[in-house]
């Protein structure tokens, strides 16, 4: 697949995602991207995502919009179940021009997956369920039907006039989903409709500590430079104060994604944490690890939020021992040993106290390394010399090194909230990479801001 020419039209695929639910915001949408990204790891350009409620005419209107827009490929999720407001494969049969009919083995299939739930609610009445069992066993005639994994099955419905795109039906539920499509992409008709996508190959590069706008810039210097740069397609995005860089680019560009790498290596050698991707909570997770080391956390103003980051991927007990939440002054001297004195002195947010919650931390719960977080998330309790999104961190590890920073965080409480696990992340990174290094460097009062 490799070698083919850039101008070779990409195939398209457009996402339908069903439900009034996702439509009014009750539930977020977690199908489009998932699906998003699969599919391009496919090689397959996701042109559109929609979202339409449970009526037929928008359901149908949309496939025709996406139909007419030249998608190779649809993707629809939910709308399998067994209840009236489940039309999606109904819709999407009429929509390829198949007419529906009853799979008798597929009807006593769903009765097997059905019959232990029904021996546990004995309650319900059986010709209902048989009923709804029925409806999930009519499929279009030549649509390829994909083994139930909750109750109902999926498709993979081609055109029947032989020209159109290709619907992919696959349930809601995002775990069902997920094994699904699994099924889906080894189909003969699925292969068939992405037949000619490109084989696209994907880099991710991460910095942290310069503006957004300063990658715009690097890649104006990167182009005069003559760093070839017309085979990349270049998204960059800032993501929980983070810069993300992904690129996009067919495999005869690999070369030449290198030497973007390269570039930007070069030129953001503090900034760039991450060239081949890995997060921070990867990085520090294997640092830790791999080093035997520990850490605790004394958080006032973030709440419990960096230790449920520290403790997100599995695994995390080998090196994270422990947390405390001390959001009020008598929590910070009663649980992370914090002196009174120092609080009355420099007040709650302030470097001296970040320091005294990390060294607290670090040694209430016997780790190498402790955290310390303070600050002033708001709307309330502000002033000129602290404002709302001044937040004091600080991070110690057993022989004495230490970190310390005052940060001011823009964006709204959750954001300062949020943010302030990045900071805290990435000063727990260079202190894990500068340990083993006697220096003691304290950087306090550098006000990094942004
Ligand atoms: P069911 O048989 O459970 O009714 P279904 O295929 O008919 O499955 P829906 O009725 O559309 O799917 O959705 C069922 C549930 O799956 C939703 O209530 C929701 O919890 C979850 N779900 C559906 N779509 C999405 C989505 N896009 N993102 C996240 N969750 C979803
Ligand atoms: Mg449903």
């Amino acid at each position: 697949m490799s070698g083919v020419s850039a101008s070779r039209a990409p195939v398209r695929a457009g996402i339908l995602v069903t439900g009034t639910e996702v439509l009014t915001g009750i539930i977020t949408d977690r199908n489009g991207p998932w699906l998003s990204e699969r599919l391009l790891e496919l090689g397959v350009d996701t042109a559109m995502i929609q979202i339409v409620g449970d009526r037929p005419e928008d359901l149908m209107g949309a496939l025709r919009f996406m139909a007419d827009a030249g998608m190779a490929v649809i993707v629809t999720s939910g709308g399998l179940g067994p209840t009236a407001d489940d039309l999606t494969a109904e819709i999407v049969g009429e929509f390829a021009g198949r007419e529906l009919v009853l799979d008798a083995a597929l009807e006593e299939q769903i009765a097997e997956i059905i019959r232990p739930m029904m021996s546990r609610w004995p309650g319900l009445d059986p010709d209902a369920i048989r009923a709804s069992n029925r409806k999930q066993a009519v499929v279009p005639v030549g649509a390829t039907v994909l083994d139930p994994v909750g109750t109902a099955p999926g498709l993979v419905v081609p055109p029947a006039s032989g020209s159109g795109p290709t619907v992919v039906v696959l349930p809601g539920p995002p775990r069902e989903l997920h094994e699904m499509w699994e099924k889906a992409i080894s189909t003969e008709a699925f292969r068939a409709a992405i037949a000619g996508a490109v084989d696209y190959r994907r880099g991710i590069m991460r910095l942290y500590g310069i503006p957004e706008s300063e990658i715009a810039n690097t890649l104006r210097a990167a182009s005069e430079a003559g760093v070839p740069l017309d085979g990349l397609e270049i998204t960059t995005c800032l993501r929980r104060g983070e810069i993300e860089v992904a690129t996009r680019y067919e495999a005869p560009a690999e070369s030449d994604y290198a030497s973007f790498v390269e570039f930007l290596s070069e030129r953001h050698r503090e900034q760039l944490f991450s060239p081949d991707g890995a997060t921070v909570d990867e990085q520090i997770a294997s640092l830790l690890v791999r080093s035997g080391r520990t850490v605790a956390v004394a958080e006032s103003c973030t709440g419990g939020l960096m230790s449920a980051r520290l403790t997100e991927r599995g695994g995390s007990s080998e090196f994270f021992l422990g947390g405390a939440v001390v959001y009020s002054n008598e929590a910070k001297v009663s649980l992370a040993g914090v002196d009174a004195g120092l609080i009355d002195r420099f007040g709650a947010v302030s470097e001296e106290v970040a320091e005294a919650l990390a060294s607290g931390a670090a040694e209430r719960f016997g780790t190498d390394f402790g955290i310390g977080i303070t600050g002033i998330a708001g709307p309330d309790g502000g002033s000129d010399e602290k404002p709302v999104g001044t937040v004091c961190f600080s991070v110690s590890s057993r022989d004495g090194a230490r970190l310390t920073r005052r940060v001011l965080l823009p964006g709204s409480r959750s954001d300062i909230r949020d943010r302030s696990t990045t900071v805290a992340m990435h000063l727990l990174r260079r202190v894990l990479l500068a340990d083993g290094v006697a220096a003691v460097s304290s950087e306090a009062g550098t006000g990094e801001r942004g």
